[in-house]
């Protein structure tokens, strides 16, 4: 299998093979054209797996058909345990994006809101985030979810671990209805089931 054949176009494409990957993953194989075909997702994968651009660059094909997101709008919204984590998939979307007019933002705690909340009056067509910043930012009204298409849970086991249980839900609860949901977690116990349940929709497991 090769890159060309998963219904990627050229300038995601030419992004891949700048970062010098030559084949998909098996998890790349799986995941990018059930997200181009607007499918939900719940795939089984640890880090390493190729995971983060198995959600990233068919999303990023998918926003580059649409408008760009208008102030204080995200368009996609990737959760993370992290900022650490939040920061890696922000380079990472940074990159595979760079031949794209899309942009994105990285929003995390920890840090001063004010220069996020100044960021997100641009908008951004993906936006990174940790949970509880996110809900910070929301009730200041620097983000608005009007316009989202797709959610992202990554790592979900460690969100859950982490107690962001309540996060995620108001998350989910202020998020429009109509939207593709791809969660990622490393395990699949009973609680990541039982959330999965309130959030994807007919979904196309995979697990490498
Ligand atoms: P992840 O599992 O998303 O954390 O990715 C692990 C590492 O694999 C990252 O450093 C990626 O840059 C790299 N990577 C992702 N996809 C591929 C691929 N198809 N070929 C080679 N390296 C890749």
């Amino acid at each position: 299998m090769n890159f060309d054949s998963l219904g990627l176009s050229a300038p995601i494409l030419e992004a891949v093979a700048e970062e010098g990957y030559e084949t998909p993953s098996p998890i790349q194989g799986k995941a990018i054209p059930a997200v181009l075909e607007g499918r939900d997702v719940m795939a089984a994968a640890q880090t390493g797996t190729g995971k983060t651009a198995g959600f990233t660059l068919p999303i990023l094909e998918l926003l580059s058909r649409g408008e760009r997101a208008g102030p204080n709008q995200a368009r996609a919204l990737i959760l993370t345990p992290t900022r650490e984590l939040a920061a890696q998939v922000g380079d990472n979307v940074r990159s595979y994006s760079r031949h794209l007019p899309l942009t994105s933002a990285i929003v995390y705690g920890g840090v001063k809101i004010n220069p996020q909340m100044m960021r997100m009056r641009r908008g951004a067509d993906v936006l990174i985030a940790t949970p509880g910043r996110l809900l910070d930012l929301y009730n200041q009204n620097a983000v608005r979810f009007k316009h989202l298409e797709v959610l992202v849970l990554d790592e979900a086991d460690r969100m859950l671990d982490m107690g962001f249980i309540h996060d995620i839900k108001k998350i989910l609860n202020i998020l429009p209805e109509r939207r593709q949901n791809l969660m990622f977690s490393a395990t699949f116990s009973d609680q990541i089931r039982t959330l999965a349940k309130s959030l994807v929709n007919d979904p196309v497991e995979i697990s490498v």
